[in-house]
């Protein structure tokens, strides 16, 4: 057992509490929280005091030295994945939806137990991009009962609103991530090693968005890296893509029926010359709940 107590900043100890909050066994006198990951016990006092006790306590300890040196924000370093990554057990996250007129957002992380990997290669899971709409749909319908998935879906209405709060695409997707990673990872026991977000912006910025919300969620981190193509890196991120897509599209052929009119995908011509004639049937403002308002389209539909 080792040990290793760190004095932070009150903004720190914070920022300690939102990081571990997950994981909190318990509050003891005098603390704030008492954590425990697969690394260590941490115990955060209320003095500012926070330690680190266990079989690699560095490994906590490390991610908030940065904090220290410097007052200025940061978050902590990540090493690279290992080079076996495809044959380990991880999360991968992914979302759809977001180049669509129509259509809501949907975000998927789906954990992929490295007893599976195989298996989900076998059936064809592979970048979601490269397959038809049918096809993902028979494949959701094949991994949706074995593998532990969250999926997501903001509708547009929803969307608009939070556009109309100040947010911009981004920041809706980071805050949609750490919802769909909040409730998997609260269902996954240990902690996965591995947390694969197929990166949309950069790390500093995604943890930036969460910390500018107004109602300061917990915050899902440990283990959380950010991957370009991470589809091409694990079998789980294109499982989450699958998944993400799967839902889009029944939920766009619902979207339809209830209209009764066939809303297309995508945000090219089709989408607008289908948009003129849907907002002369339905009105303005049942229209402006189906779309994402702050499209480009809007305004060579309005006009
Ligand atoms: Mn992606």
């Amino acid at each position: 057992m080792a040990t290793i107590t760190l004095t932070v900043s009150q903004k720190t100890l914070e920022n300690m509490y939102q990081h571990y909050a997950t994981q909190i066994i318990k509050i003891p006198n005098h603390t704030l929280f008492q954590a425990k990951t697969a690394h260590c016990t941490i115990t955060a006092y209320l003095s500012k005091k926070v330690v680190f006790q266990g079989k690699s306590p560095e490994l906590e300890a490390t991610k908030w030295e940065s904090s220290l040196q410097s007052p200025s924000k940061s978050t902590p370093a990540l090493s690279k994945l290992p080079a076996q990554i495809a044959r380990l057990s991880a999360v991968g996250c992914d979302e759809v939806g977001t180049g669509d007129y129509f259509g809501p957002l949907v975000v998927c992380c789906a954990y992929v137990p490295q007893d599976k990997i195989s298996q989900l290669h076998s059936i064809g899971i592979k970048d979601s991009k490269m397959l038809k709409d049918s096809e993902i749909c028979q494949l959701a319908e094949q991994i949706e009962p074995f593998i532990n998935h969250q999926v997501l879906i903001l509708p547009n209405q929803k969307y608009n609103e939070m556009v109309d709060r100040g947010m911009n695409a981004n920041a809706i997707k980071a805050f949609l991530h750490n919802q769909a990673l909040i409730k998997l990872t609260a269902n996954l026991n240990p902690y996965p090693d591995y947390l694969i977000m197929d990166e949309f912006v950069n790390e500093r910025k995604y943890f930036d968005y969460l910390h500018q919300l107004p109602k300061k969620p917990s915050i899902v981190k440990e283990n959380l890296y950010f991957i370009q193509k991470g589809e091409s890196v694990h079998v789980a991120v294109a499982a989450a893509s699958i998944l993400a897509r799967a839902s889009f599209v029944k939920y766009m052929n619902i979207m339809s029926k209830k209209i009764n009119f066939d809303l297309p995908k995508g945000a090219g011509n089709p989408v607008d010359l289908a948009g003129r004639r849907l907002i002369k049937q339905i009105g303005k403002e049942q229209f402006k709940d189906l779309t994402k308002w702050h499209f480009a389209n809007t305004k060579k539909i309005v006009k």
